[in-house]
Parts: structure tokens; C-alpha cells; sequence
């Protein structure tokens, strides 16, 4: 079986030594490389990070096969995804606003990071006379409800084995946004599936998003790939790389006179 795996870098930024580490897991152990720009945040993304990603990784030597797949041109597709999910009633529209969702994970019973679950129960009619209002919302994966209709499910995750999905990790999910019609969770399973990705291999901040992207594919039919999580890449201090330091873009390294030869060293010793 080939193993096909992909990079699917935002281009929100200049491409930084911790993604290219995470662009060199996928690549070198592919027979197939695929690229993919996940660019649908289009108030975030910026063509001209795109254009020098790709520059970046010719650079460094990381060819793919095929055509690099550009998220943001493919909307209608992920809409259908979404409309499936809301056919089967798996959605809700929640009107919180940031602070609101702030508010009720700091009080006693709150989670932080998960949705406080607000917006789930709200009467049809409430629900309705919001929305005829024209109040702003999104839609978010009632997961419970998902989990319903699948039952358990599992993955294999490479170095680990086999792992129940527990996607009530990271709660319900947004799906959609007013601004966004699609979400991050929602595209990359329904292009992972669509590249034939068989390993998808990133980095281990992700890995909570794993058992999300696992009841995804549960309910939309798709294959499951093997995962592969790895350590990410910080600075001598002990940080995380991001794209905010400047002095770890690729761009500035080049800049600065650093061969390709030399950062591919540094991956090797940091695999
Ligand atoms: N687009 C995501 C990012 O740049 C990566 C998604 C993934 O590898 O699944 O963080």
C-alpha cells in the first residue's frame, strides 16, 4: 500500500521552522506528498503567504505530487458536508459571542476551552425568533447527539496503537461561521478523504482535534487514516516556535545565509 500523507499548512504567515519540521515528518515519509492550503479564513489568510510557502518548501526541497488543493475554492463542496450533518439534526446555531462563552467557563461548573453548551437547548421558537432577527451565529456539532448515532469509535494512532475517540474533548465544535462558512474540522476531513490521505502525520498540538476529526468521518462515511502526532519544534528556551517569531521564518534564515542541507540536519537530529 502507498503511504500517502500531506502538509496543510494556513497561510496566515510566513513559513516557520516548527511547520517545516511538520511539512519533513509528512514528507519523508510519503510515496505520495500532497499539498493542501488551508486558506478558507479568508479575513486571516493572505495570497502572498501562500505564494511563499510554496517557495519556501521548493527551497527546502520538499517537492509534492499533483496539484496543490486551495480550500478556499472549493466552499460549495464543504457546504454539503455541513448540510448532511444538518439534515441529520447534528447542528445547532449558537449566538454567544466570545465574552459570553468566556463568562460561563469561568464560573463554577465551567470548562475552560469547552463550549458551555449555552446555545443547545434554546426552544425552537427562541431559536428561531434569533435567527429572523438577524443576530450573528454560528453552528456547532452537537456531539452527544453525533456520538448517538455512531457509537464508539476508534483510530490508530502510530507509536500508541489503537485509542478510543473521545471527542468530547474539545466539546461542540464550530462548524460554520457567518464569515467563515465552513470550518477548519469540517475541510479537513472532507479533504483528507478526498486527497486519499492514508497517513496524516502533524504535530502533536492536534492531537484533541484527532478524536473530533474521528466522529467527522464516522458521520460522513469517510475513511479513517493512521494518525501520527509529533513533538513540535521550540526555541532554545523551550518554547513553542510561532509564526510571530520572526528570526525562525524560513524566509529570514535564508536571509541570513542558512542552507536548506543545514535545517534538514536539525530535523533529522530533532526526529
Ligand atoms: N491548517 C492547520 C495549521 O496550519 C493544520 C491542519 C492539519 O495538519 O490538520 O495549523
Amino acid at each position: 500500500m502507498s503511504i500517502v500523507t500531506r502538509f496543510a499548512p494556513s497561510p496566515t504567515g510566513y513559513l516557520h521552522l516548527g511547520h517545516a519540521f511538520s511539512a519533513w515528518m509528512a514528507w519523508k515519509r510519503a510515496d505520495i506528498f500532497r499539498l493542501r492550503l488551508e486558506d478558507i479564513d479568508t479575513t486571516r489568510c493572505r495570497p502572498e503567504y501562500a505564494d511563499a510557502i510554496l517557495e519556501d518548501l521548493r527551497w527546502l526541497g520538499l517537492d509534492w505530487d499533483g496539484e496543490v488543493r486551495v480550500q478556499s475554492q472549493h466552499f460549495p463542496e464543504y457546504a454539503r458536508a455541513l448540510e448532511k450533518l444538518q439534515a441529520r439534526g447534528l447542528l445547532y446555531p449558537c449566538f454567544c459571542t466570545r465574552a459570553e462563552i468566556a463568562r460561563a467557563q469561568s464560573a463554577p461548573h465551567g470548562v475552560e476551552g469547552l463550549y458551555p453548551g449555552t446555545c443547545r437547548t434554546l426552544p425552537p421558537e427562541v431559536r428561531a425568533a434569533r435567527i429572523a432577527s438577524g443576530a450573528p451565529y454560528a453552528l456547532r456539532l452537537d456531539v452527544a447527539a453525533a456520538r448517538r448515532c455512531v457509537g464508539e469509535l476508534r483510530f490508530f494512532e502510530e507509536n500508541t496503537g489503537w485509542l478510543e475517540a473521545k471527542p468530547e474533548r474539545l466539546g461542540d465544535v464550530v462548524l460554520a461561521r457567518k464569515d467563515t462558512p465552513s470550518s477548519y474540522h469540517l475541510c479537513v476531513v472532507h479533504d483528507d478523504a478526498l486527497q486519499g490521505i492514508t497517513h496524516v502525520i502533524r504535530g502533536e498540538d492536534l492531537r484533541d482535534a484527532t478524536h473530533i476529526h474521528v466522529l467527522l468521518q464516522a458521520l460522513l462515511g469517510l475513511r479513517t487514516p493512521i494518525y501520527a502526532h509529533h513533538r513540535l519544534l521550540t526555541d532554545s528556551s523551550g518554547k513553542r516556535l510561532a509564526k510571530r517569531d520572526k528570526a525562525a521564518t524560513l524566509r529570514e534564515m535564508r536571509a541570513a545565509g542558512t542552507k536548506p542541507q543545514a535545517i534538514l540536519q536539525q530535523f533529522e537530529a530533532s526526529a
